[in-house]
């Protein structure tokens, strides 16, 4: 554990560094209103670097996660330490999960993830930004590290101490040429820092406790992990317990796919798969309820199980 906060200060300091340096602006901690943010966020203060927080307004987080942000805001607010909350856009018109499904006209899916591109990331194309990613969340999470640049499946990754070196010696040197991520930075192009990479679920955990930090009451209800209400990346177990605790949002759902349908009826387009009927059968459709002849079936880790 000692090692694991060693690094991630250390992964945070180089980070507000070269944030300082080459985009002239804070390092900006991205923060949720999970258990992996929290840690991040209080390693940042015990780093003692300059940061700002922004939160990416998804428009589908519980109430209890909005509670504990506006609370963590508010403390942070007190310290003299500057929040941000994105007013997410789509084409230039303000916009929700729910008028994006409209305007999109498909749902988004495993697949095709258009609501984490417009609600989530874009909203810091040109800065430093801190993410609570950690390896051992997922199998596609395996293989980054500390550094990265570019995206998904063009991205780099870099480890702290590479990223130590070159950028050290970039002061020093001529820049007749630059390693891929020292022109980034020069360039001033988006580059995310995972400060909690290497931590296990385990060390989370006991980081929160052994630091009395005030955590998503969504975990005392039985949650392992936070987000979005509904997310189509979440297992199926997860997205019924959603159901059964946020009701309405399951009704948000079914009537965003019923102006979808609508609108793709306007523009002259069919019902998607041939099975649309009407809001509610889209939704069963993408809540893969199995109960539509022909549907592909995902185990719990989100393969698909059974192709029709
Ligand atoms: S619902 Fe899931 S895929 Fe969509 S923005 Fe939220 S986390 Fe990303």
């Amino acid at each position: 554990m000692k090692n694991q906060v060693e690094e991630s200060l250390e992964i945070l300091e180089v980070a507000a560094q070269i944030s300082k340096d080459y985009y002239g602006l804070p390092l900006i901690i991205a923060y949720s209103g999970g258990k992996d943010s929290d840690v991040m966020l209080h390693l940042a203060l015990k780093a003692n670097i300059e940061f700002e927080v922004l939160y990416s307004t998804t428009t589908v987080d519980a109430p209890q996660t909005m509670k504990h942000i506006r609370h963590i805001f508010k403390r942070l607010n007190d310290m003299g330490i500057k929040t941000h909350r994105t007013k997410p856009t789509y084409k230039g018109d303000p916009i929700n999960m729910f008028s994006l499904i409209e305007k999109k006209g498909i749902p988004p899916t495993r697949l095709v993830r258009y609501c984490c591109d417009v609600l989530k990331e874009a909203s810091t194309p040109n800065r430093v930004t801190a993410v609570g990613v950690r390896e051992s969340e997922s199998r596609t999470r395996k293989g980054r590290a500390e550094f990265n640049i570019g995206k998904r499946k063009n991205s780099k990754h870099f480890n702290v101490k590479y990223v130590k070196e070159v950028f050290d010696s970039a002061k020093v040197q001529d820049p007749i040429w630059d390693c891929l991520i020292v022109a980034n930075a020069r360039a001033r192009k988006e580059m995310i820092v995972n400060p909690i990479y290497h931590w296990s679920n385990s060390e989370i955990w006991t980081y929160i406790k052994e630091n009395d930090i005030p955590y998503n009451e969504l975990y005392d209800m039985g949650y392992s992990r936070v987000g979005c209400i509904l997310c189509p990346m979440a297992k199926k177990s997860e997205k019924k317990r959603d159901e059964i605790n946020f009701p309405w949002m399951k009704q948000n759902y079914i009537k965003a796919f019923d102006r979808m349908l609508k609108a793709r009826k306007e523009n002259g387009k069919d019902d998607g798969t041939g099975l649309w009927v009407d809001g509610r059968g889209v939704y069963r459709w993408w809540i893969e309820d199995n109960t539509i002849p022909g549907q592909l079936k995902f185990n719990d880790d989100g393969e698909i199980e059974e192709e029709p």
